[in-house]
């Protein structure tokens, strides 16, 4: 039995990954998370604290980890700057020098936030990241720190994730129940990808012998106002929506206009092709309603 050891185990992948591996006999999980209050199956573990981080994974002596807390709250970032520096770039470091310490597997995940979206055709995993947030800056400095200390590692881009929790598809779904007119920007393209779809290539590379940079999003792309479009389609709903443009949206973080990633190296190394981002969402939204969630 392998032992897999997942931290921010409480947020959109780290749940994700948890429903798709709790009852897969050949791997035992251990769970952590900063806050995980009443959750008696998550440890606490604030990956910030090196000591702790490096006693926590001895103990455990896992063989795969997989790094799932981050700070995501985007526009927080640049007035948090430190901690964001510190949970996106220093809490990624001290794992990636106890996974390579004991050689563990190990799985970072980052973004397509640390591209600059000046980009006219999808980036690939040789593209040169240039980051224009600080969050993109502190997840680039941390994809940087994994593959110094633990060479090894698998570092996976993804874009625009949702999964259990707050999110674009729940909050747009929580506006249209309210009768709220809602104004989406359209201008910046990416592509929504499902935490499951996210969990399922991360649980596939767990038997492989992966490592190095690798793009995980859905297949496609569109813009936020698209999604929602999509999002209210497949719901039945029909709201009052309106399309706006980047600066009619003015954001303390400034976002990529165009991040769409190409998972060339999932299907050149593994012949792995993640999910058209439509059929990902419809898949969701099906998900929510047989858990009597919409
Ligand atoms: P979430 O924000 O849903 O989950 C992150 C988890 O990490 C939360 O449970 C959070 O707890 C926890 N966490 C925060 N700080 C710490 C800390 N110091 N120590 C331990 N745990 C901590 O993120 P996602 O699941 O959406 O994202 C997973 C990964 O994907 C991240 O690396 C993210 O950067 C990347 N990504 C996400 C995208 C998105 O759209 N969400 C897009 C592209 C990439 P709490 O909630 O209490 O802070």
């Amino acid at each position: 039995m392998k032992r897999v050891f997942i931290t921010g185990a409480l947020g959109q992948l780290g749940r994700a990954l948890t429903e798709l591996l709790k009852n897969r006999q050949e791997y035992m999980l251990y769970l952590t998370d900063s806050y995980p209050e009443a959750d008696h199956m998550v440890k606490m573990l604030d990956i910030t604290d090196e000591a702790l981080v490096k006693s926590e994974i001895a103990a455990i002596y896992p063989d795969i980890i997989i790094n799932c807390a981050a700070m995501t709250a985007v526009d927080l970032c640049e007035t948090e700057k430190e901690m964001a520096y510190n949970i996106n770039a220093l809490g990624p470091k001290y794992i990636a020098e106890a996974a390579h310490k004991l050689g563990a597997k190990l799985f970072h995940i980052s973004t397509d936030y640390v591209y600059d979206g000046q980009a006219v055709t999808p980036y690939t995993e040789e593209s040169k990241p240039n980051p224009i947030s600080v969050y993109g800056s502190t997840k680039l400095a941390g994809d940087n720190y994994v593959m110094n200390c633990c060479p090894n590692a698998t570092i996976l881009h993804t874009s625009g994730l949702y999964g259990a929790g707050k999110n674009f598809v729940n909050t747009m779904l929580k506006l249209a129940d309210e009768g709220k007119r809602i104004r989406v920007v359209a201008d910046q393209i990416t592509t929504p990808t499902s935490a499951l779809e996210l969990a399922r290539v991360i649980i596939f590379l767990m038997e492989t012998d992966s490592c190095g940079k690798y793009h995980a999003s859905c297949e496609g792309s569109t813009g936020w106002y698209g999604f929602a479009c999509k999002i209210f389609e497949l719901t039945g709903r029909k709201p009052i929506i309106d399309a706006i443009s980047t600066s009619e949206y003015p954001t303390p973080a400034k976002r990529p206009l165009y991040s769409v990633l190409d998972n060339k190296k999932l299907r050149a190394l593994h012949g792995y092709y993640m999910k058209e981002w439509e059929e990902a969402l419809k898949e969701y939204l099906e998900r929510k309603v047989i858990n009597h969630e919409i």
